[in-house]
């Protein structure tokens, strides 16, 4: 069992500022050791999640005219909190999802920080004035919150995904009802305890935790939700498109990739292999963010297949809370069967396995296996095509830069891409060609920063940008006031 300050697991959801027990419990299960359950947590009815939506719908005014000072202090609490606690909250993280600790640490720093920025934005909301173009009129645009916000999050990153969500949906003024993964409920109700302490008008925010098809479907399809951010599958993400579009409601869908880092000859050797290393095997490939798709030029090929090889067979695979690891089990047993079965196609086709592609059996009874690397397949196999979610990554060989881009932007996705070179002509021609939302230059295709916008092109993204400043063209509607003086 897992100990939560102030919650019992059972009674985890958080309706109108109290704690409830739901209409029945799930099991939380530690991927790095399947023997242990980390607890039975609630899960909401049909009942509890309209109830949820009522009392956000109710809270929001309140929450609405609440001083600006008032919502900059709540939110830098939680941010400071979360970053005080981030060797405890980093370690539960871990337990359920399966980074290793040191990356579930990372996540409650980072989600404190995106906290502390939109604490500040709280006090940064200007509008504009200008003048009319009939004679003495003036207009002025301002921002209002556009109500009750519906989040919907994945496992991978169960507290940062949320947070910059949920910091910049109250900070703009609206009510929140949260539905996380039920994969990771635990970091859910941590984050969610934090918030409860700042004494919000009750019914702010909420905490529904339950299935996709059951509690999500219903915040999707609710006529008295304004907004729904997603982060998730692109399957989920099509049908929330859907239900949303016909009830007008806006929404936001932040969804799969299949990203590509391309090495020119020029490459620095150790920054490629290292950019490789962080992007296609940190979060044990479980991230949308993830290079796999490895476009490496012919004059620097078998230098960088060698050094990678070495490299990923000095990788530490293991239990998320053990020291030296790097790369944790995958999240489920559905996950690690996905996995094999690409790693059995991608034989099965004729490609060349260079390291890894086996489960292991370790002394804890988790979901491990090896970080993997093919070579020999195209850039049109199906296993570079669609997003695996696993610490494997495929090298294709390209001829020069032009055909490197093509490459990488033969895809349906368009999250991150990167390049690794020396050349200031090849990166300019990189950043100015790919068709990504987030464009990196020697550097990992994972990783980015907080004040800043994240979001991706294609198969994706859909609306808005998150993150930064531009969350507000998300979480606000404008009003445009034209006035005349008697
Ligand atoms: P998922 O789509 O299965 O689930 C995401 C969330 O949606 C969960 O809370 C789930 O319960 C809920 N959900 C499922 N069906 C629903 C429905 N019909 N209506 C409403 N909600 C529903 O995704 P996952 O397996 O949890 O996460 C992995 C995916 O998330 C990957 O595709 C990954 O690329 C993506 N992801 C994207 C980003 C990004 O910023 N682009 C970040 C992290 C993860």
């Amino acid at each position: 069992m897992i100990e939560i300050k102030n919650v019992k697991p059972e009674s985890s959801l958080y309706i109108s500022g109290k704690w409830q027990s739901g209409s029945k419990t799930i099991c939380n299960i530690n991927p790095s050791d399947i023997n242990q359950n980390l607890g039975n947590f609630a899960q909401a009815s049909r009942e509890q999640t309209n109830q949820a939506i009522l009392a956000a719908k109710n809270a929001q005014p309140e929450w609405e005219k609440t001083p600006i000072e008032r919502k900059q202090i709540i939110l830098q609490a939680i941010g400071n909190e979360l970053i005080a606690r981030c060797d405890e909250l980093g370690r539960l993280l871990s337990s359920e999802e399966g980074k290793p600790f040191l990356e579930g640490r990372g996540e409650i720093y980072r989600a404190g920080q995106f906290f502390q920025y939109y604490a500040a934005e709280a006090l940064r909301q200007m509008g504009d004035y200008t003048s009319s173009v009939r004679p003495g009129v003036s207009i002025a645009t301002t921002r209002e919150p556009i109500g009750v916000v519906a989040i919907i999050t994945p496992w991978n990153f169960p507290v940062a995904a949320a947070s910059w969500k949920i910091a910049p949906a109250l900070a703009f003024g609206n009510s929140v009802v949260w539905k996380p993964a039920n994969l990771t409920p635990a970091s859910a109700t941590a984050l969610t305890e934090i918030i409860h302490r700042q004494n919000l008008p009750p019914g702010t925010f909420n905490l529904v935790l339950g299935s996709g098809s059951e509690v999500g479907d219903m915040l999707v399809n609710s006529k008295d939700v304004n907004g729904v951010s997603f982060t998730g599958s692109v399957e989920t993400g099509r049908k929330i498109a859907t239900a949303t579009a016909s009830n007008f409601v806006r929404c936001q869908l932040e969804m799969g990739s299949k990203n590509a880092l391309l090495i020119l000859d020029d490459a620095d050797i150790n920054i490629a292999v290292e950019a490789t290393i962080a992007g296609s095997f940190s979060g044990t490939g479980q991230k949308c963010t993830a290079s796999s798709r490895l476009l490496v030029m012919d004059n620097i090929y078998d230098l960088y297949v060698d050094s990678l090889v070495k490299r990923m067979s000095q990788l530490k695979v293991g239990h998320a809370l053990e020291e030296g690891v790097f790369i944790g089990p995958v999240i489920n047993d559905k996950q690690l069967s996905s996995n094999l079965s690409w790693v059995d196609k991608a034989l099965q086709n004729g490609a060349e396995l260079a390291f890894g592609g086996k489960q292991l059996n370790l002394s804890h009874n988790g979901y491990y296996m090896t970080p993997t690397l093919f070579l020999g397949t195209n850039n049109d196999w199906e296993i570079n095509q669609e997003e695996l979610f696993a610490p494997l990554a495929c090298v294709i060989r390209v001829g020069s830069l032009e055909e490197g881009i093509e490459v990488a932007n033969s895809t349906k996705f368009g999250l991150t891409g990167g390049v690794i070179t020396k050349s200031l002509r090849s990166s300019a021609l990189f950043k100015q060609k790919i068709q990504t939302g987030c464009a990196m230059v020697n550097l990992p295709t994972a990783g980015t920063d907080y004040h800043v916008p994240f979001g991706g092109r294609k198969n994706s993204s859909f609306g808005p940008r998150e993150q930064g400043q531009y969350a507000k063209e998300f979480y606000t509607i404008i009003k445009t006031i034209y006035q005349r003086p008697f």
